[in-house]
């Protein structure tokens, strides 16, 4: 019998079995495609560095940096160029427009009425919530409302693609909430954090991409991980679970992990106060492009992060990250590489086109924003028929059914991005929490 079966070999799934791997080798680590990573894919192709999945990933908890340390790889991390990286747009009145970032930004930008500037330095004055409420109503409340659709929404949509009305504050921004809840105000929140650390947490990545992270977990684990092996059903035995793979076979095990999407989850279990909640996890589509631009060709040179929109600039993209900006090794050097990302709550229709049709809409886009004249040097797309899983206002019964589902079923843990945080870095935490608990 094996000691320990992990399922899924996502981030979630590598890092439970990662630090499984100090304590016991008697495990396995189950995968039903032919490859690791899960969501985490990079493509190298034609000198383009291309991320299908995430391209940053945040340095921001103990977890993150103990796997990347432990894998050797903290002198290969590479760091956004900083000048770039603080410039992030929107679209005011269909214009490019930079995000504020400093008090100084806020009180010169062009973004937000005067009313509404008021309104953000008196925020700490807003009595904190009593109760978790919608991203929408609490950041209304705090900020107004013009705030809340000329940032908040394009910020989530660059997060979650999600709706700010269906989502939870507590959930969707952690942190935010727990500024309010703490100090009473977001904005004395973040000062007090600003004045407590001397850096804020940076995203990275490394020179071949997020793949180097998961391939390198993945090499030093790989006696313990099986390819192909589309688990079917979970059953509780007396000594502990019973593992039916597709082709019938069947692996005993005595703890089990299981770090699989929410709708893959509901069919592997019987437990039907669980399953309930998981069928009300809704994941969002996406659809992701690259696209290599000669730079001779760019008449229009903005220079940044990327651009994200909101719903009434009326683009049939989410956001577009200037990746040759962030990092400038990801293309050849004649030019420049962009990720546009389609999809979410409110481009549900265009997720449902042919992704050829859909990549000529995007191209046309691209061409215009741009200033674009010539051939494209580079295309490729991916679609994430279930890409984002949207953190909605029932997280908090989900949270309950799974304490209550590991409390019945003794031994048998449940991690994955549908709950407690969806980045990469919060799922390698998640991972460590479990492994440090219960292993
Ligand atoms: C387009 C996109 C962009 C993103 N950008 C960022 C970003 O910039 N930064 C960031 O921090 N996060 C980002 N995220 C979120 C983050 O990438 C994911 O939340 C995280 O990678 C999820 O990892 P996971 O291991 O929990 O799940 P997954 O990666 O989904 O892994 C689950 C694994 O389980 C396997 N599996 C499924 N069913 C079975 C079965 N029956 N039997 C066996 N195995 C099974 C799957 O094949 C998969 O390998 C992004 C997500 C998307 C979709």
């Amino acid at each position: 019998m094996t000691d320990v079966v992990i399922i899924g070999a996502g981030i979630s799934g590598l890092s439970c079995g990662h630090f499984i791997s100090k304590k016991t080798n008697n495990f396995l680590i189950l995968e039903s495609k032919d490859k690791l990573g899960g969501i985490i894919q990079t493509n190298i192709e034609k000198n383009y560095i291309c991320e299908y999945g995430p391209n940053t990933v945040l340095l921001n908890n103990e977890a993150t940096k103990q796997i990347i340390s432990d894998c050797n790889l903290f002198e290969r991390i590479i760091y956004p160029s900083i000048n770039n990286a603080k410039n992030r747009f929107v679209f005011n009145n269909n214009k490019i427009t930079k995000i504020p970032l400093t008090p100084i930004e806020f009180i010169k930008t062009s973004l937000l009425s005067i009313n509404s500037k008021f309104k953000l330095f008196f925020e700490f004055l807003v009595p904190r919530h009593k109760k978790n409420d919608t991203v929408f109503n609490f950041i209304s409340k705090r900020f107004g409302k013009e705030f809340h659709d000329k940032l908040v929404v394009p910020f989530i949509t660059g997060i979650y693609a999600g709706n700010t009305k269906r989502m939870s504050a507590k959930h969707s921004l952690k942190n935010l909430w727990n500024y309010e809840q703490k100090y009473g105000s977001i904005t004395k929140g973040i000062i007090q954090n600003l004045l407590r650390k001397k850096s804020q947490p940076k995203s990275f990545n490394f020179p071949n991409g997020l793949s180097e992270l998961t391939l390198k977990i993945g090499e030093n684990l790989k006696k313990s991980i099986r390819f192909n092996s589309n688990v079917s059903k979970i059953k509780k035995t007396e000594k502990g679970y019973e593992i039916s793979l597709e082709n019938e076979e069947k692996i005993y095990c005595k703890k089990l992990i299981t770090t699989v999407p929410s709708y893959v989850l509901m069919n592997l279990i019987d437990d039907s106060t669980l399953i309930n909640e998981l069928k009300k996890i809704k994941y969002n589509p996406i659809d992701v492009f690259h696209f290599g631009l000669d730079k001779k060709n760019i008449k229009n040179k903005y220079k940044g992060f990327g651009v994200l929109t909101k719903p009434e600039d009326k683009k049939k993209y989410l956001g577009i990250l200037f990746n040759s900006d962030i990092f400038n090794h990801v293309s050849p050097t004649n030019k420049n590489l962009y990720t546009v990302l389609v999809g979410g709550e409110n481009q549900k229709k265009l997720c449902k086109k042919n992704i050829m049709e859909l990549q000529d809409i995007i191209s046309e886009e691209i061409k215009s924003l741009f200033g674009y004249k010539g051939e494209i040097d580079f295309i490729k797309n991916y679609r994430w028929k279930n890409g984002i899983p949207q953190y909605t206002m029932d997280q908090e019964e989900l949270i309950s059914a799974v304490r209550g589902f590991e409390l019945k079923n003794n031994n048998f843990f449940i991690t994955g991005n549908y709950f407690n945080g969806v980045s990469v870095s919060d799922c390698i935490q998640k991972s460590y929490d479990i492994v440090k608990k219960y292993f």
